[in-house]
């Protein structure tokens, strides 16, 4: 029995799960609600996160563009997801919504910008 123990972030409750598996299927202890015991599963076969940092901006108003990615990847895949990112470069100006980076590191979720940038004014204008 591998147990293990989540504090469930779907409402401000905040349970305390212990999660196992036993005899091929999981189960959830410390569950105030369905929804926790979804949350325990998942947390424990294939925990999921939205990805969400900042990414170097060339010409723009500020030196770096909040992202985030259009849906949950993979935890495992985040510091791979992170490190593609932090290789790509992007120029001034990017609208919010515009996607920086299609089907990230194959996860099947794209990287949009989740604000919008301007050009900086030259400094020769
Ligand atoms: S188990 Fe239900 S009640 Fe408890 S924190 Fe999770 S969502 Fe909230």
């Amino acid at each position: 029995m591998n147990e293990k123990q989540f504090v469930c972030i779907v409402c401000p409750s905040g349970c305390r799960l212990t999660v196992w598996e036993e005899n091929g299927e999981v189960k959830v202890e410390g569950n105030g609600c369905k929804r926790g015991l979804a949350h325990g599963i998942g947390e424990y076969t294939n925990p999921m996160r939205m990805l969400t940092t900042t990414v170097a901006i060339r010409g723009g108003t500020q030196p770096r563009l909040p992202v985030i990615s259009s849906g949950e990847i993979p935890k495992e895949k985040l510091s791979e997801c992170l490190a593609a990112l932090y290789g790509l470069r992007f120029d001034a100006p990017v609208k919010c919504g515009d996607v920086i980076c299609e089907n990230i590191c194959g996860t099947g979720a794209d990287v949009v910008a989740s604000r919008s940038m301007g050009r900086a004014a030259s400094k020769e204008e």
